[in-house]
């Protein structure tokens, strides 16, 4: 092959690097970096919710991020906004049509399914946390890329099952410092739900006007509840009037549903009684609910996680045999965005002890030694060795609060002697080198801590 003129090989290259760095890259639209700073909050809700899972014997889970298109066209439902408009799903390189996941429920069950747990003593309780994506319309709140905790029991009808479920839900928010309310309802049994449907789309299609019918003309046809919870004024205005499923639930759903509203007032949940609540998965049979900070609870904020039962999903997925279960989901963002609001969080400083500061090629060599020596004896430390400056590397000592700083220079690794300095009282002391971790635990920190 022929090699390229030398001066056209130079141009091209030019013109590639610049064209590279005009364009600045950034995050997807919707997705977030998730910077040091705030992880704080996060390792909060992390152990919080591990906690949690250990005293009320949940097991953790995690699935896979990527699934079959399908496992949430069929879970989910077709006619849902997270099927219908916001699944990133594509075709991979195998031909296969895959799905980033929406939302943990399905990926449980599946795996539940998969797994043969429903041969093990029931119910299962799983809780897991991660990463779910839905291609939404990025405004505050609701991102592409956010973090949910959920919690599934499965194998269980009993309706003491959703009141476990709230009551979990309701003690993590109370730990973590924030007053929620929250909001149920019920859907009934899927005997009960056509009566209700058909009572919708007689309702609707008297108030709404001729334009708003064209509009809604599937929602009418395929899922008259999803009018109920719309974001749509002209929806909202009519919702109001429109019949309550409490009046439609058969006998068996009503007990069920009083009986869980039993429990919440043995337990002392503060709960409201939403009858146009509907979420809108397909899943869903009886008991559903949503949690809202108590002072924004009839306002326009979003919930800050929601859940339900869902006894007819595992059939839905090919499961020979039904597996009544339940299960809710968190949000953690909007979790976090709460605490920052409330100022909650924000005094919390990484607090380290000891600072290792060195002066010199030599003194660096040793103060290495000695870093790992502290840190193996469970003293956090922290150390600048790139920088040759003790003024620049005090300034550090200074900014992430360290309360005490040793200084080692030549004269000190000579002489196997380390100076050490309270960085509040000033005070300062030569010490032993081979004595100084003894030293520090003694005499320093100790003293600093009391
Ligand atoms: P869902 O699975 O839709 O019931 O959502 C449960 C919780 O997850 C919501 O109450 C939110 O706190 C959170 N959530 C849902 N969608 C988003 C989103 N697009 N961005 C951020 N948080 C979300």
């Amino acid at each position: 092959m022929p090699r390229p003129k030398k001066s056209t090989q130079k141009k091209t290259t030019t013109a590639a690097t610049k064209k590279k760095a005009g364009k600045e890259l950034k995050t997807l639209r919707g997705m977030k970096d998730i910077l040091p700073a705030d992880q704080k909050y996060w390792s909060f809700l992390r152990t919080k919710i591990d906690d949690i899972a250990g005293v009320y014997n949940f097991d953790r889970i995690d699935t896979p991020v990527l699934e079959e298109t399908d496992l949430f066209v069929r879970s989910v439902g077709e006619t849902s906004d997270i099927v219908q408009k916001e699944l990133f799903s594509f075709v991979d390189q195998g031909k296969n049509k895959i799905a980033l996941r929406p939302e943990f429920t399905a990926s449980i069950m599946r795996a539940y399914i998969n797994h043969g747990m429903g041969n093990v003593p029931q119910p299962v309780k799983l809780y897991t946390t991660g990463q779910l994506f839905r291609h939404e319309r990025p405004q505050s709140g609701r991102l592409r890329q956010f973090n949910q905790i959920n919690f599934e029991v499965l194998g269980e009808g009993n309706p003491v099952v959703e009141a476990q479920l709230i009551h979990i839900a309701h003690t993590y928010f109370k730990e973590l410092g924030l007053e929620v309310v929250v909001n149920v309802n019920s859907l009934g049994s899927p005997e009960c739900r056509p009566l209700y449907k058909e009572a919708l789309v007689n309702y609707y299609k008297t108030a709404m006007s001729a334009s708003l019918k064209d509009k809604y003309k599937k929602e009418l046809k395929k899922n008259p509840l999803r009018l109920l919870d719309s974001k749509d004024k002209d929806l909202q205005e009519l919702r109001d009037g429109a019949p309550q499923i409490l009046d439609y639930l058969d006998d068996d759903s009503k007990t069920h549903f009083f009986t869980v509203l039993e429990y919440l007032d043995d337990l002392e949940i503060p709960y409201n009684l939403s009858p146009t609540l509907v979420r809108g998965l397909d899943y869903y049979t009886h008991t559903v609910f949503e949690f809202y900070m108590k002072k924004e609870v009839n306002g326009s904020q979003t919930a800050l996680g929601g859940g339900g039962r869902y006894d007819l999903l595992a059939e839905e997925l090919g499961s020979k045999v039904p597996v009544p279960a339940a299960g809710f989901g968190l949000g953690m963002e909007r979790i976090i965005a709460r605490l920052r609001e409330g100022g909650l969080l924000e005094d919390e400083e990484k607090q380290i002890d000891v600072f290792v500061a060195q002066i010199g090629d030599q003194a660096r060599r040793r103060a290495m030694l000695l870093f790992e020596e502290l840190r193996s004896k469970g003293i956090s430390v922290m150390e600048n060795f790139a920088k040759s400056s003790l003024k620049s590397q005090l300034e550090l000592a200074n900014k992430v609060k360290a309360q005490i700083v040793l200084i080692l220079g030549q004269k000190e690794v000579s002489e196997d002697t380390i100076l050490i300095r309270d960085m509040e009282s000033g005070v300062q002391e030569i010490v032993e080198l081979k004595t100084i971790a003894t030293e520090l635990k003694k005499n320093w920190l100790k003293k600093k801590k009391k």
